[in-house]
């Protein structure tokens, strides 16, 4: 198996041309920097308002978490309804759960406006249990939903067998209004929209440091009015951020194409799901445009890891189990595999900073999913038009950087990031209960 991104295989062919780097000291109204799912929400946001906007790119747009990523457009991230429901109540859960739906609406939008070619599907999710804990996390899941009023369907184990033909789950829930995409390709095509628009995109282009309101560069610099900061991998150095970004690592294949024969061994109604399982560390699995399978999954001693591993060791296990759950597909070759770290914070939820010390300066990170990443980068880009203020100080209150979280700091010190990381996001998974009256914040946050 090849050590290397699909995705990135995929964009041989398409029309897209690398944009050089910044190589001047340039003036504008806006700076955005990190050109993922955030930041080119954030600068299409800001398209054609009358504003200079400038957007810089270390990579190439969408060149890393969001070109990585297996592009489930769902809401679900690493917290589920349930989970959400359990920290901030029914209410709360529902304010939450509207921004990767927002999120998802804005990218779908603009798939369909500008017939973006970007591998975009629909596929309705399954949540798929294992076990007796497993078929519980489903029944949890539907009576979350039941209770925010959202549809879905429940299926026992011998129901289930009717939509994908598997051995070893024990039911699971569905739910529609959930989509397939190639985040790399959505970028790459935004970046033609984004530019055709006049906004200045520079990609190979990293930002170094921020002095005031200019962002220096390897060979030039941007000053900007406004500056907003999507970026990920965020080092020290950069930021004092720095030290709120924890990564979760996890590993993605794909396989020759399936034959139509292969397809209907294990979607028999036809129906393609994208699916993933109840296990702490899941396996995740969804067909792309032409058949391919894609399979994700991790182990729960790299997932916590600070460094990135490449051995293909942990997605062969997962391609083993998988075959385990689907013998009919014993044969299929996966061809390519790579590995990810997804930014993300102690508590899952992504920090969204504005600080009245330097007002002009947004900050989006450590945010877990294609979905929150595009509402994150719309949201920062409408509180610099200054457009939606009640939303602002509501979102503001959840995503603060002042939040509190469960395991004090001085565990990092003494037993190192992974070990404070894995504690507070089992507890955000299964224990935290967060009380929005009591959290202590600073007001001046808001
Ligand atoms: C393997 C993998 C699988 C995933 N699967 C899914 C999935 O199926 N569904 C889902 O919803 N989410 C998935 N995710 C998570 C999702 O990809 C991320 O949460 C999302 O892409 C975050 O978007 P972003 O724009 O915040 O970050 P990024 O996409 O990481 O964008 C940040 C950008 O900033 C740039 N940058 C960094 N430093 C600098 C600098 N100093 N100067 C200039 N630019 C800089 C980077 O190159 C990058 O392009 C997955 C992630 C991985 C890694």
């Amino acid at each position: 198996m090849l050590l290397q991104n699909w995705w990135y295989t995929s964009l041989l062919g398409k029309p897209y041309h690398k944009i050089d780097s910044l190589r001047e000291h340039i003036s504008c109204d806006v700076l955005v920097v990190g050109g993922g799912m955030s930041g080119v929400s954030a600068a299409h946001a800001l398209m054609n308002k009358g504003l200079k906007v400038v957007l810089i790119e270390k990579n190439i747009l969408g060149g890393s978490s969001t070109g990585k990523s297996a592009g489930f457009l769902t809401p679900d991230s690493e917290l589920e309804l349930s989970q959400l429901i359990r920290r901030f109540g029914v209410n709360g859960a529902k304010e939450l759960w509207e921004v990767p739906v927002k999120g998802i609406s804005l990218i779908k939008q603009n798939v369909e406006k500008y017939n973006l070619d970007c591998d975009f599907q629909k596929q309705d999710s399954l949540f798929l249990g294992i076990g007796k804990s497993g078929w519980q996390d489903v029944q949890d899941e539907l009576e979350s939903r039941n209770k925010a009023g959202f549809e879905s369907k429940i299926y026992n184990e011998q129901e289930l067998k009717n939509i994908i033909h598997a051995t070893g789950y024990s039911g699971a829930v569905s739910y529609a209004n959930t989509y397939g995409i190639s985040g790399l390709q959505y970028c790459q095509a935004m970046k033609n929209i984004l530019t055709d628009a006049g906004i200045q995109v520079y990609e190979a282009t990293e930002a170094l440091r921020i002095e005031d309101h200019t962002v220096f560069t390897h060979a030039g610099s941007v000053k900007a009015d406004k500056i907003i900061i999507c970026i990920d991998k965020m080092t020290h150095s950069f930021s004092h951020f720095a030290d709120d970004v924890f990564h979760a690592q996890t590993f993605l294949s794909i396989s020759e194409p399936l034959s139509d024969k292969e397809i209907e061994s294990i979607f028999p109604s036809g129906q393609k799901f994208q699916c993933w399982d109840s296990t702490l560390v899941y396996s995740y699995f969804r067909l792309t445009g032409n058949n391919r399978m894609l399979l994700g999954g991790g182990s729960a001693f790299t997932t916590f890891l600070s460094k990135e591993v490449h051995s293909a060791t942990v997605i062969d296990e997962v391609i083993t189990k998988f075959k385990q759950f689907f013998p009919s597909l014993n044969h299929l070759k996966f061809i390519q595999y790579w590995p990810g770290q997804i930014d993300t914070t102690r508590d899952l939820l992504p920090t969204l900073v504005r600080d009245d010390k330097t007002p002009y300066l947004h900050f989006c990170f450590g945010v877990v999913g294609l979905p929150w990443a595009s509402f994150c980068g719309n949201f920062l880009a409408e509180c610099v038009l200054g457009t939606n203020v009640p939303e602002q100080k509501k979102y503001f209150e959840y995503f603060s950087s002042r939040r509190p979280f469960a395991f004090p700091i001085w565990i990092e010190k003494v037993f190192g990031k992974p070990v404070l990381f894995s504690l507070d996001n089992y507890w955000a998974k299964y224990h935290q209960i967060d009380i929005k009256d009591k959290m202590q914040y600073d007001k001046k946050d808001f």
